[in-house]
């Protein structure tokens, strides 16, 4: 490698907002994440919701209705 071209590349510890660490190398030492493989619903299999403004509950509500109005 060439030298005084690379940014430093050091130990790094990524956090999850889950509260997994994860220990790798990087050009910064401390990462932190809102999601990772340990809590991604497609690894999980769990659904989270992140809800905004009761939005989830409105488009439940009306899918309930018309899923009812169908039979
Ligand atoms: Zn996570």
């Amino acid at each position: 490698m060439k030298k005084k071209i690379h940014p430093k590349y050091v130990d790094c510890t990524i956090t999850c907002l889950c509260g997994n660490v994860i220990n790798t190398r990087s050009t910064r030492a401390k990462l932190s994440v809102e999601i990772c493989s340990n809590c991604h619903p497609f690894f999980t299999g769990q659904q989270k919701i992140v809800d905004t403004a009761g939005r989830v509950e409105r488009f439940r509500k009306r899918y309930e209705k018309s899923s009812y109005s169908k039979k």
